[in-house]
């Protein structure tokens, strides 16, 4: 919306070996078109690296959750100084893979988002519903809930912060969502936040993430209020992810 660049993140998610990484970041940083805002999400222990190949190119490197917290005693987190200090611009939280195995509530990715942005990080807030709660329809009662704890942190952080609707059954399954499920839940989204921050939530980008790949992309998003995406598996291959790039 609004005439900016589409976003298009890449999440390696717990992939990668320091060589690989290397050369991936490199061909990746090589190759992003004009016209995109493009970033990769990268394991915690790539990050210094990955920071210093990006230097000076069109990529941004981010991190794949942040702690809640200042720094402090809080074995195996890590914060958003930290992450800060390594040159991130962005973090996601709330990822599906992480509410579900570390049991994080939406409250819980609320408050990360909003440690984040008192970091100077951009939080890309991840929801999205599993297949059975899309089944019974109540796919956007999910978002909602799901969003709520994230709207009650005001127009102001709303502004800052970038949402993912990425469907669980979506995401490392090949089955992307239709561009019409898609479009439904950013819609409904958009109105959410329009509902707090009025026409300043049509600069909120709304990415889409779960199983996007270059032969879809540009579909996805040509869709309404499809901002960019969130990649996982296409973005551990570099022709992969700067295809879906020049989609954009
Ligand atoms: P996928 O992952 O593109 O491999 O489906 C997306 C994500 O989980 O962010």
């Amino acid at each position: 919306m609004s005439g900016q660049n589409k976003l298009v993140v890449g999440n390696w998610k717990m992939h990668g070996r320091r060589q690989m990484a290397g050369a991936l970041v490199r061909d990746i940083a090589e190759g992003i078109p004009s016209g995109v805002d493009a970033a990769l999400c990268v394991p915690f222990p790539y990050l210094e690296m990955v920071s210093g190949l990006v230097n000076g190119t069109a990529l941004a490197v981010g991190a794949q959750d942040v702690s809640d917290c200042d720094d402090g005693a809080f074995t195996g987190e890590v914060s958003v100084g930290m992450l800060a200090e390594f040159g991130c611009r962005y973090v996601i939280v709330g990822h599906s893979e992480r509410r579900a195995r570390h049991q994080e509530s939406s409250e819980r990715v609320a408050a990360k988002a909003a440690q984040a942005l008192r970091g100077g990080l951009v939080p890309i807030v991840c929801v999205g519903e599993q297949l059975e709660e899309r089944e019974q329809g109540r796919t956007l009662d999910v978002i909602s809930a799901q969003l709520a704890p994230v709207l009650a942190l005001g127009s102001e952080a709303l502004q800052a912060l970038v949402v993912a609707y990425e469907p669980v059954w979506a995401i490392g399954t090949g089955l992307s969502a239709s561009v019409a499920q898609a479009a439904e839940v950013h819609g409904a989204m958009r109105a959410a936040l329009r509902e707090v921050a009025g026409s300043s939530a049509d600069g909120i980008r709304l990415l889409y993430g779960g199983s996007v790949k270059p032969e879809t992309a540009a579909d996805l998003f040509d869709g309404e209020n499809i901002d960019g995406g969130l990649i996982g598996g296409a973005s551990l291959k570099a022709d992969d992810f700067l295809a879906i790039c020049q989609a954009a």
